[in-house]
């Protein structure tokens, strides 16, 4: 299977804590990689390396075979890596729809102006991102004005607005109620799959990782301590003792 991306022994430092320790992960193309691990265990600072938020103090990261250390995030972004953040990141005071209609005239390089939004710029595109996301009834509402899980269906049209092969979201369900949570999984699965995208996510939720992950990869204090199929991860003793064991017992 061909790796679309991929950290090499990165490493990252702050203070004198060694946030993340020489990990190197890989994801395929077309697969569903979650990366788990107890708070505090890195898997923000990991996204944050190689969406380019963050500097790396050694080690490489590369993206669909090119090198991409050091390379700025709204560069990296066009390369066709998106993401999604823990907090959300959308303009409340915009309509639904201009919020998508924003992000589309932003990868296309152009500049808005706020009487230009409503008008003609990429409105066919960005009432499909819309309908894809289950948003098309909410076009002309403020965005702020929506129920959370609407608010990151938002969130998920504006990444994909870059036009990405790959997707990395971070907790895509915290803060969530159940059933959200369900319809916020159910959406992912669509997207990646009518988009044939490569996931990366971070997720506290098990019942998630494990109902959508292809493979799992755990991160204890900055350490890769385990990557492999689902099916493999609750039997790793290491992983039992520093994680799962922790938050679900020994059953
Ligand atoms: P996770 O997402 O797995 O909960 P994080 O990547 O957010 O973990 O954090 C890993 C560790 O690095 C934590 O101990 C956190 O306090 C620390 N950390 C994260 N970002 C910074 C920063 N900008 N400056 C200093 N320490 C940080
Ligand atoms: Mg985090």
């Amino acid at each position: 299977m061909e790796t679309v991306l991929q950290t090499d022994q990165a490493y990252k430092v702050f203070e004198g804590f060694v946030a993340i320790n020489n990990v190197s992960i890989d994801l395929k193309k077309g697969e569903k990689h979650a990366i788990i691990g107890p708070n505090g265990a890195g898997k923000t600072t990991l996204f944050n390396l190689i969406t380019g938020h963050l500097g790396l103090d050694s080690g490489s990261v590369s993206f669909e075979g090119k090198d991409i250390t050091g390379t700025a995030p709204h560069r990296i972004v066009k390369l066709g890596l998106a993401r999604s953040f823990q907090r959300i990141n959308i303009y409340p005071r915009m309509t639904v729809f201009e919020n998508v209609q924003v992000a589309l005239i932003a990868r296309d390089g152009r500049s808005f102006h706020l009487f230009t939004l409503g008008h003609s710029l990429n409105c066919e595109e960005s009432a499909e991102l819309l309908e894809l996301v289950g948003l098309s009834d909410e076009a002309e509402e403020m965005a702020g004005k929506l129920a959370y899980g609407k608010q990151k269906q938002l969130e998920l049209a504006i990444s994909l607005a870059s036009n990405p092969s790959v997707l990395l979201l971070d907790e895509p369900t915290a803060g969530m109620s159940p059933a959200e949570t369900v319809e916020a999984i159910k959406l992912i699965e669509e997207i990646t799959e009518a988009r044939s995208l490569a996931l990366l996510f971070t997720e506290h939720d098990m019942g998630v990782v494990f109902g959508i992950a292809d493979r799992i990869s755990v991160l204890h204090h900055g350490e890769l301590i385990f990557s492999g199929p689902p099916d493999r991860v609750r039997e790793d003793p290491e992983v039992r003792r520093v994680y799962l064991g922790q938050s679900h017992g020994a059953a």
